[in-house]
């Protein structure tokens, strides 16, 4: 089995169901005891997000290739960035190391495809929803259309992840405003939407979107770390 090298904290609400999910497919492939190999590298998540919102990526691109040679180092033989928004910072990432770095957008992009879905709508921070990074590799290496909300709802979407959801705190009118938003969002032609944060899964599950399939970037993005993780 490789060893996985997490970098993670980003935020640690949702690092944890990332660990969680990862064994939990070890174990369902695997049987018994079986578990993962894992190194995780939880950062101080307040550094980051400050680096975030003024705009210096470079600094925060520099902190997170430095985390990813420790994990290296250290044994890991694959990288499992645990946050959409930083993958803003990949390519910084994968050209610090030898070791590849498992793309969340990769295995969210082939669970689409594989259920049918060709255009889909985009939830996560401002800047997966707003930047390239993200949309452009759903799009020009993946084939799929993807739409975003308005200017209103993706300052909200926004707001809620940061000052509620990283936070661990958990508000029904919070859950209220993405149900709304994932409708709008479907009544304008997504198929399937993106729950592109991986800290969405904590707030709205399947239960609270009726016709809407939802795609968590969380649980898919550890189940494909672990399959990678296996097949060897
Ligand atoms: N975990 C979130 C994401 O998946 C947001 C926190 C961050 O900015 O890294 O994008």
């Amino acid at each position: 089995m490789r060893t996985l090298g997490m970098i993670g904290g980003m935020s640690w609400e949702s690092t944890i169901p990332y660990y969680r999910h990862i064994n939990e497919t070890v174990k369902m492939e695997r049987g018994g005891l079986h578990s993962a190999r894992i190194i995780l590298y939880s950062v101080n998540f307040d550094e980051i997000e400050q680096l975030q919102h003024a705009g210096r990526w470079d600094e925060a691109g520099a902190a997170l290739a430095d985390v990813a040679v420790r994990l290296e180092s250290a044994g890991a033989d694959g990288l499992v960035l645990c946050t959409n928004t930083m993958h803003r910072v990949a390519s910084v990432i994968e050209s610090a190391v030898s070791i590849p770095l498992l793309h969340i957008a990769d295995p969210t992009a082939l669970a689409l495809k594989k259920a049918g879905h060709t255009r889909v709508g985009l939830l996560g921070t401002r800047f997966t929803m707003e930047h390239q990074f993200y949309r452009g590799r759903l799009q020009q290496e993946h084939g799929l259309e993807v739409l975003v909300p308005d200017a209103n709802d993706r300052d909200a979407l926004h707001r809620i992840i940061y000052e509620e959801l990283c936070q661990g705190i958990i508000r029904e009118e919070s859950r209220s405003v993405y149900v709304s938003i994932i409708n709008r969002l479907k009544n304008e032609g997504a198929e399937a939407v993106i729950l592109g944060c991986t800290e969405i899964s904590l707030l709205v599950k399947p239960q609270h979107i009726e016709g809407t399939p939802l795609f968590d970037t969380t649980s898919l993005h550890a189940m494909y770390a672990a399959h990678w993780a296996l097949d060897r």
